[in-house]
């Protein structure tokens, strides 16, 4: 199931952040996903809550936002940001566009409790 390997690394990331900054408790995570990630945000927070038990971030609320996903014209050459999977250039309507990859997801901020000291 890859939503469930994706929260289990998503946990992993953000349990390591805690750690390196001596925070004793993960109160809010903020995602972003590509807007045609194949990941139900729905589904990947279930996930979450599932992996989280007793590890830092079994309180955190997890914040999922779907972003565009940027890309270029190879014609035209401008730069074109997809929010819908229709690869066509809005503007000279070339349909050889380049799509960026690698932003399935990416981990926008980790809000902490402070340890107590
Ligand atoms: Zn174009």
């Amino acid at each position: 199931m890859h939503e469930l390997s994706l929260a289990q690394s998503l946990l992993d990331m953000v349990v390591q952040v805690a750690r390196s900054n001596q925070a004793a408790r993960i109160a809010k995570i903020g995602i972003s996903m590509g807007a045609f990630t194949h990941v139900a945000p729905d589904s990947l927070i279930f996930c979450f809550d599932l992996v989280k038990e007793d590890t830092e971030a079994a309180q955190a609320v997890l914040e999922i936002k779907k972003v565009p996903v940027s890309g270029r014209c190879l014609d035209c050459k401008k730069e074109i940001s997809f929010s819908e999977p229709v690869f066509t250039c809005p503007y000279c309507s070339s349909d050889r566009v380049e799509v960026d990859k690698g932003q399935e997801l990416m981990v926008d901020y980790i809000e902490v409790d402070e340890a107590p000291s």
